[in-house]
Order: C-alpha cells, then sequence, then structure tokens
C-alpha cells in the first residue's frame, strides 16, 4: 500500500504515528518523509509545542525588549544620559504573539501536508501500534513518544488554592497568557527559567523576589563561580534573591498573595500581587496510558531509551523532553531536534542505526550577562576520575569586555591536568551564548589548553576569553599586552 492509499483507510495507518507535536515531532516527520514516509503529529494544545508557543522564541523576544529599557535606563558610558522607554506591556505582548504566528506559519503549518499529518486532541495507547485521539484511531508500523514536559507543581500548604503563573505564561492563543504586568512577582525557585524571566520582569519595573530553597542561584549542574556572579549582577538590579528557603505555604489576601517562608530559624511573610512557580518540568509520560503499550519508564517519569532512543518496545521511540535526562540528555530544543531526526533514521533507513550524541551539549541562559556551559563542571569532571587544573579569570581581562565598558562575568575552564585535554568551560559574560560554540567545537575534538592560545582569535572579540583563560594555566593573563599569548 503507497502512502496517499494509507491516508484513505479508516482506521487510519501511518509509517510513523508521533505523540506530541513539538519540535522533536517536527523533526521526525520531515526526516520520515524524506525517507518516504506517512507520519501524523497529535497535539492537544498548539501546534509546535513548547519552544515555539510558550518556550524559547517567547521568552527571547521579550527578554530582549527589556534589556532594551534597561540599556537605556543604565547607559554605561559616562557622557551617555539615562533616558526613559516608555513601554505598553500589552503592545509588546501582541507583538510578540504576531512574530510567534509569523514563525508558526512558516515553519510549522507550511510543513504539514503531503506525508505530514496532524490530527488535534488528546493522544493515548490503545495498544503498541494503536493511539486513539478523540475517538480516531491510528496506527503506525513504527511509533514516536514526543509529548514534551510540563512544569512541576510542588506540594506547597495552599498552593492549589492561589492562582499562580507557571512558565506558560508566555503562552500564545490560550487563557494564562499574561497580558498585564504584575507589580510585584514571587518566584519559587532559582533555575534557568526563574533567572531569565525573573530579570526580565524586574526590568520592566516588577518588584522581583526569588526564593532558591538551596544556598545559591543554579545550584546544579552549574559551576559554583555561575550563580555567584549572576547573583551580584541581580543584587545590583534590585532583584532580591533569598536563599536556603523552605517555602511554607501560600495563600491569597485581597489582592495580594502572601508566601510563607523560613529561613534559619526565622519564619516571615512575603507579599507580591503574583507568584509565578518555576521548580523544574517533568516528562508528560503519565497521561498517555503508556502501560497499554508496555513502555518502561523511569523514577521521575522520563520514557526510558537506548542511545539508538528505542524504548523496551522495539518498535517505539521516544525524544525530546519525554527521556529527561536518560542517555544523558537534557531538555533543549536543538537536542530534541536533532533526536527527533535520529529516530526517523533508525526507525526506517535501511543503513547503521545512528546513536544519540550526547556527549558535548552547549547550554544557554538568557539573562544578562548570558550563563553559557559546555562539559563538564570541575566536580564532575573529579567524580569521573580526572585530576584537574581549573582556572577562573574575571571577563574585564578580556580586551572586549573592557573596551565595551561590559566587565561583568567570568570565564571557568577545566581540563585534565596531565593530558591537558580541555573538559569543560564556563561563562557569563557578554555574547556568552555566541563564543560558547568556540569551545563545544573545541571539546568535540578533544582540543587540548593549547590549541584555545593556537588559534588565531579576531581582536577584540568575547570569544577572546577562551584564549584569557587558556594562557592563564602558563601565565598571568593580567600581566599581557593586548593579544599577546
Ligand atoms: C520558558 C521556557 C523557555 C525555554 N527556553 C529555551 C531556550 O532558550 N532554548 C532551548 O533550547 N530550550 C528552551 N526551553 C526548553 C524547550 O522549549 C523544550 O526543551 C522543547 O520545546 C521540548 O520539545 P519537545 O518536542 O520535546 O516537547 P514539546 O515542544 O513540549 O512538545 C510536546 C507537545 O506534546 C503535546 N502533548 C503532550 N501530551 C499530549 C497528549 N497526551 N495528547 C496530545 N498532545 C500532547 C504538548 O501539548 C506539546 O505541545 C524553554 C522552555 C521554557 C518553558
Amino acid at each position: 500500500m503507497n502512502g496517499q492509499g494509507k491516508f484513505m483507510t479508516k482506521h487510519k495507518q501511518f509509517d510513523l504515528v508521533i505523540l506530541g507535536s513539538g519540535s522533536t515531532a517536527f523533526a521526525a516527520a520531515l526526516r520520515a518523509q524524506e525517507l518516504g514516509k506517512t507520519s501524523v503529529m497529535t497535539e492537544e494544545r498548539t501546534t509546535g509545542g513548547t519552544c515555539l508557543n510558550r518556550g524559547c522564541l517567547p521568552s527571547k523576544n521579550l527578554i530582549e525588549a527589556a534589556k532594551i529599557i534597561h540599556d537605556a535606563r543604565h547607559p554605561r558610558y559616562p557622557g551617555l544620559k539615562p533616558a526613559e522607554v516608555k513601554f505598553n506591556f500589552r503592545e509588546l505582548i501582541a507583538q510578540k504573539d504576531d512574530l510567534i504566528h509569523g514563525y508558526h506559519k512558516k515553519k510549522y503549518e507550511s510543513l504539514v501536508g503531503g506525508k505530514i499529518r496532524v490530527e488535534h486532541g488528546h493522544v493515548e495507547f490503545v495498544d503498541e501500534h494503536t493511539v486513539q485521539i478523540g475517538g480516531r484511531r491510528l496506527t503506525g508500523e513504527k511509533i514516536l513518544i514526543a509529548t514534551g514536559s510540563r512544569p512541576v507543581i510542588p506540594d506547597i500548604d495552599g498552593l492549589r488554592n492561589v492562582p499562580f503563573l507557571t512558565s506558560d505564561l508566555l503562552t500564545n492563543d490560550e487563557p494564562m497568557e499574561m497580558r498585564e504586568l504584575p507589580r510585584s512577582l514571587i518566584v519559587i525557585g532559582g533555575g534557568y527559567i526563574a533567572l531569565e524571566l525573573g530579570q526580565m520582569f524586574r526590568r520592566f519595573g516588577v518588584e522581583v523576589t526569588i526564593l532558591e530553597r538551596s544556598g545559591q542561584l543554579l545550584a546544579h549542574g552549574y559551576e559554583p563561580e555561575v550563580g555567584e556572579e549572576i547573583g551580584k549582577v541581580f543584587a545590583k538590579e534590585g532583584i532580591s534573591v533569598v536563599t536556603k528557603v523552605t517555602v511554607c505555604s501560600v495563600r491569597q489576601d485581597g489582592k495580594e498573595v502572601i508566601v510563607t517562608i523560613q529561613t534559619g530559624r526565622k519564619t516571615r511573610e512575603l507579599h507580591a500581587e503574583k507568584l509565578l512557580v518555576t521548580t523544574g518540568r517533568r516528562p508528560n509520560s503519565d497521561q498517555i496510558a503508556i502501560e497499554k503499550a508496555g513502555v518502561a519508564l523511569g523514577t521521575h517519569g522520563e520514557v526510558r531509551v537506548d542511545e539508538f532512543l528505542r524504548t523496551n518496545v522495539p518498535h517505539i521511540f521516544a525524544a525530546g523532553d519525554v527521556i529527561g535526562g536518560e542517555v544523558y540528555s537534557q531538555m533543549a530544543t536543538p537536542i530534541g531536534s536533532q533526536d527527533g531526526g535520529i529516530v526517523a533514521h533508525n526507525a526506517f533507513a535501511s543503513q547503521e542505526l545512528r546513536h544519540v550524541n550526547h556527549c558535548i551539549i552547549p547550554r544557554t541562559i538568557f539573562t544578562d550577562p548570558q550563563v553559557a556551559v559546555v562539559g563538564m563542571t570541575e566536580e564532575e569532571a573529579q567524580a569521573a576520575g580526572h585530576k584537574c587544573w581549573c582556572n577562573t579569570v574575571p571577563m574585564s581581562l578580556v580586551p572586549r569586555a573592557s573596551a565595551i565598558r561590559d566587565p561583568a562575568g567570568m570565564v571557568k575552564m577545566v581540563a585534565d591536568d596531565k593530558t591537558e585535554e580541555v573538559l569543560g568551560i564556563s561563562m557569563v559574560g557578554n555574547s556568552a551564548g555566541e563564543v560558547i560554540h568556540e569551545a563545544a567545537m573545541a571539546l568535540r575534538f578533544h582540543a587540548k589548553i593549547h590549541d584555545f592560545i593556537d588559534l588565531l582569535h579576531v581582536y577584540p572579540t568575547m570569544a577572546e576569553a577562551l584564549k584569557v583563560i587558556a594562557i592563564s594555566r602558563y601565565k598571568d593573563p593580567a600581566k599581557l599586552s593586548c593579544c599577546a599569548e
């Protein structure tokens, strides 16, 4: 039966049935199409998933708008006078929605048709080859679970009885989209979403308090210097960060949310107009009747996969946020997109299976200054058995950072002391999210400390941060003239 015939049968049959329609799903469907296969994505919210509709794109759009306002208010150069950029939040939201609609048309809707279909509604397994969606049944020779993740809602006394925001506040075409700025905001959680949105709201003029249960921001998976550096920046911008805090209870009083917290032995109440809960994300594996397909889950609800993204059921694959930290994955769009393509290849291509490539994952947090990391932290390298050489230098030693009067931040290198292979880089600084790609490519090809010095870097660029930190292995970079090695 050819692909066209398959669409015409009553009980719809496809080569690939995909649960979800996010970036992972689209990548898989497109690759399957290239291989001549039919696929159907299934979606209960907006086609395109988290990244497009409520994650990466809307957040980065509004974060940049907030930066324009901040930079005008706080010019870095003597001689530039502060200026007040007037803004209308509703109009900012409207332009964000327009932008997303445009992307949606160009990058998602226009790709559907031909061998790629989308069915709307809540999808669940019926058996290991069949799903149902709003009374319809779809059968796939192969199946991909790409249902993404959703915010974790912590078990805090009273939380379920007060209205609170989650990272869904940036969504479009859904009722939870935020259209009015609150006067004040309490953010529970000190991870990357808290930092990006917390700083953005502060720059829009909101009074922001971040509550973090550990001793510092970005406590997990980052070098301690990173959280410290961002903490300093946030303090300067007037963002209140409370660490080592237990959130005891939450209640609503008129137009205010009251959060009772404990720090040490002290208990106190914080008041704000809105509450934002950003305490992590969990895989969407619990509402798809996955047991009917016999697919195994890990302890945090992640779908268990091998390095070829196969679940324990040979024709069922999983990729994207729904696999959580399986095979060293992380929840980020480029990982799901690459892995979606790998799934389609492994499901249908006759050549060798492709395995995932999760060893080198560059990451960026779009705060200002940006945080960007790749590879291992010092602690991780030591745990992996390396005797490490590590060093941290302030961004002020990078000529461009000083030249453009933007010296906030630092760069840290972790290398094997004996082989001098570079194992990890962490940066906080202007354009760190761009610079990190040089480090990622270097790690991919097992570069040594000297490779960062030997590579001619454009002067003056922020990428020279990598050269400066490499030089610090051999001499004091503070005592060098520009470009000298
Ligand atoms: C605020 C925020 C900012 C972010 N910023 C970045 C960033 O800058 N860079 C980056 O790389 N990543 C970022 N991320 C993470 C990124 O958005 C996700 O890693 C990525 O979108 C995951 O893609 P996915 O295809 O695995 O899942 P999703 O895009 O979430 O797609 C899964 C889809 O499946 C649907 N679904 C789930 N269950 C069912 C069901 N039973 N029936 C029907 N449909 C179902 C969901 O509605 C969803 O649309 C951000 C996330 C957030 C929340």
